[in-house]
């Protein structure tokens, strides 16, 4: 079946069919990393590691269907729930449409072509596996892995 251009445009989310729905991820994998939340402040800070079930040869989840089993805090986004939008990544798709009702340039649906590596996690990420539990710490950067000067 193909999407009709710019359905993003023309209905609301809840009139999403399945596949418009999953067309709006754009796979950044950015709400994949693991975050550290600060326990006084409710500050959430994000780290340059990503959850041991994102396969960073392809940026997808090896488990999507078995996510919300397997990590309780990996939060199944839907047409339903996505006004509560603001614990995803500013830069995650869903977030921007619902903030600007409209998709970034930079959009897959937009440029026709794969999301381009600046604006995935591509490269820039370690598997938890990879990092011992006490040094998530060090791990921090900004959302967009920049680092405060
Ligand atoms: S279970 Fe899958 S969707 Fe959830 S955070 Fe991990 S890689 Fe991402
Ligand atoms: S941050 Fe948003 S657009 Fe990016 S992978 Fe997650 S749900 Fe998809």
């Amino acid at each position: 079946m193909t999407i009709a251009t710019e359905f993003w445009k023309q209905k609301q989310p809840e009139a999403f069919t399945t596949e418009e729905w999953e067309a709006i991820c754009c796979r950044c994998g950015n709400c994949c990393r693991l975050k550290l939340e600060d326990e006084e402040s409710g500050d959430i800070y994000y780290t340059d590691v990503i959850c041991r079930y994102f396969d960073l040869s392809n940026n997808l989840c090896q488990q999507y269907h078995q996510r919300c089993r397997l990590v309780p805090e990996c939060l199944k986004l839907t047409e339903q729930n996505w006004n509560k939008i603001n614990w995803m990544p500013t830069n995650c798709a869903y977030r921007i449409l619902y903030q600007t009702g409209d998709l970034p340039s930079w959009h897959p649906l937009k440029t026709k072509k794969p999301l381009a590596d600046k604006y995935s996690v591509k490269n820039k990420v370690i598997s938890e596996q990879d990092v011992p539990e006490e040094e998530l710490e060090d791990h921090i950067v900004n959302e967009d892995f920049s680092h405060d000067e």
